[in-house]
């Protein structure tokens, strides 16, 4: 056996675990990736259940479209390739509607839908934001609020003054005024949105991809959200996998080691500072200590970091209490694929749904905000499985394939993912298997659900079903917890800019040379390549990574004059 040492060791090959080993390794620092399973990638993730139909157990929209990292790291060049949709959305009621939104490439289409339905010159606030934006503006605003450092302890900031709202007031000075600092989202459409069914699904969006819609003084991080996926417009060539080869593939280009089926026991504290780790005795790397010289970074999430890799002897017990006390709960998904032989007809509406402008999602049914209230409150507050009526059921229907023949064979569609929220099994109140004991009744609610609204999805139309539970998320990929995606939250304690724990608030840990980058982190959750970009500045800061002059860093970043190396204390 020889020393097995690296300047960085990353625990968890997961997109965020990927992007920062690719990050550093292009800086020249020696890096090795530890990942459990057999394969990199965690939740970017697609598997054929049946060959040549690929679904998605869990990403499905590139959320990091406007990622500095696509870029730095050079993506493109080692083979990401993006598949963009004519049209994004679209909505379906119970009682007849079925609207196409359209999206940032065809808003002709979905202006025309929303005037035919409500039969005066439509109202989308949404749409018209990006419209007056421009593709750069909602770009700087979308880097603003995701792709910017969490500031140090010491700075204060007016809500007024945080970056995003800056950068609004300076694309789009017409719409600005003091009252949208504290609005919730759900004001915001109250008052702006006219249509319900608009507004319906611009709440079940805003809940899928972000801050919860309900939040006060939330309005635009909320809104920030959805504009992730309407900026992205589309996924990758093959689905949020070819992503994550990509990211690898640059990480692998630039030097660092990525090695699988090794899972990692323990994170080795020497003194205060983390100086390797320990991998479990299954692990097929025949070395099980690997060291660190300059860091470890855990790129799984906050919970497993430190009440399981971390030896409790190594953290002040209120330290731990705090990590326990941060709520991962807002919900989760239960998700369910659909192989067919042709697309939901919804209402019968062909006019608006032609193959070349049908939406890659459909929310449906949306008849009223009441659907979406029924349905936060099944999630939040009783904490079980919904009840299996169509107001607790409402469905993000997705069909990449439309626009990405790569999906399946000709003459079958994939609807995959077809999302529906409930509890994370951690807070079900019935037991983490809650959810489970309830699956076979839950997909059959759904599929009759589909079918009303859209009659052709039955009898042979219909090939094959698959479903995960949240439970079956988190045994199946142990980065997850409560099997979440962390994209939504509801409370300060869960938004990780928001400072839940002080000591982890720029990634930074009370252990010497110990760093996070993993979904529970600022912002957290679906703006990819956001925390291993921000972490950036901090290893930088702290005189870990020193990049050529392929990096740019965020116009808001604000360094922390204490931590700066050499800086005077
Ligand atoms: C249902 C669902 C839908 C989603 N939809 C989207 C979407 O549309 N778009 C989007 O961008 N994102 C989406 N996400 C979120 C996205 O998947 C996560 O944000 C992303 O996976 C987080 O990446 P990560 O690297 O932090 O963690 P993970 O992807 O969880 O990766 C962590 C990795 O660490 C490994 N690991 C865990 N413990 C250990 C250990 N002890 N030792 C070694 N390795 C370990 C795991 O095997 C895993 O590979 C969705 C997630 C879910 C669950």
């Amino acid at each position: 056996m020889h020393d097995e040492r690296f300047d960085i060791v990353v625990v968890g090959g997961g997109h965020n675990g990927s992007t920062i080993a690719a990050y550093l390794a292009k800086c020249g620092l020696s890096v090795c990736v530890l990942e459990e399973r057999s394969e990199c990638g965690g939740g970017q993730e697609n598997t054929e259940a049946r060959p040549g139909f690929r679904i998605d157990p869990h990403a499905t929209y590139l959320y990091g479209a406007a990622a500095p990292g696509f870029e730095q790291l050079e993506l493109a060049k080692y083979g990401f390739r993006m598949v963009y949709y004519e049209s994004m959305a679209g909505l379906a009621t119970l009682d007849g509607v079925a609207a196409n939104l359209g999206g940032r490439f065809n808003r002709e289409v979905g202006l025309e839908s929303l005037r035919r339905f409500t039969g005066t010159e439509p109202v989308d606030a949404e749409g018209i934001f990006m419209a007056s934006m421009g593709d750069d503006g909602m770009r700087d605003l979308l880097r603003a609020l995701f792709w910017t450092p969490p500031f140090p302890s010491d700075y204060e900031v007016e809500p007024k003054d945080a970056p995003w709202w800056k950068v609004f007031r300076q694309l789009l000075p017409q719409f600005w005024t003091d009252r949208l600092v504290d609005m919730s989202f759900i004001d915001f459409l109250d008052e702006f949105v006219p249509w319900e069914p608009l507004r319906a699904f611009e709440a079940f969006a805003a809940w899928y991809c972000g801050a919860h819609p309900s939040w006060d003084g939330m309005m635009l991080p909320s809104l920030g959200g959805t504009l992730l996926v309407g900026f992205g417009s589309g996924s990758p060539r093959g689905g949020m996998h070819t992503y994550a080869h990509a990211i690898i593939r640059s990480a692998i280009a630039n030097g660092a080691r990525i090695i699988t089926n090794a899972q990692v026991g323990e994170i080795i504290v020497k003194d205060g500072r983390a100086v390797g780790v320990q991998l479990n005795d299954e692990a097929s790397f025949p070395e099980k200590t690997i060291w660190a010289n300059k860091a470890v970074i855990s790129a799984v999430d906050v919970k497993q970091t430190f009440l399981k890799l971390v030896g409790k002897s190594h953290m002040d017990a209120s330290f731990v209490q705090k990590v326990k006390d941060v709520s991962l709960k807002g919900g989760s998904l239960f998700v369910l694929s659909v192989i067919c032989r042709e697309l939901p007809k919804y209402h019968g509406n062909s006019d608006f749904f032609p193959d070349s402008v049908y939406p890659s999602c459909v929310a449906a049914p949306v008849d009223s905000m009441e659907f979406f209230h029924t349905q936060t409150r099944d999630a939040y507050s009783s904490k079980k499985a919904p009840e299996l009526t169509p107001e607790h059921l409402t469905m993000m229907i997705c069909t990449h394939d439309v626009y990405d023949r790569t999906r399946c064979p000709e003459g079958y569609h994939v609807l995959s993912p077809i999302y529906l929220e409930v509890p994370p099994p951690q807070y079900d109140v019935t037991g983490p298997e809650g959810i489970n004991r309830h699956k076979d009744e839950i997909t059959k609610a759904a599929l009759e659900l589909l079918k009303r609204l859209a009659p052709n999805m039955s009898g042979d139309n219909i090939v094959d079903v698959f479903l995960n539970t949240p439970y079956d998320s988190e045994f199946r990929n142990a980065g997850m917890s409560g099997g979440n995606w962390y994209g939504a939250r509801q409370s300060e304690d869960q938004w990780f800019g928001s400072r839940p724990i002080p000591e982890l608030g720029r990634y930074k840990t009370p252990i010497e040379g110990l760093y996070l980058c993993n979904h529970t982190s600022h912002p957290g959750g679906l703006c990819l390549m956001a925390v291993p970009y921000n972490l950036m500045h901090i290893l930088i800061e702290d005189g870990i990574a020193n990049p050529g002059n392929w990096w740019y860093p965020s116009p808001w970043y604000m360094p922390d004059t204490k931590a700066i190396k050499g800086a005077s204390k």
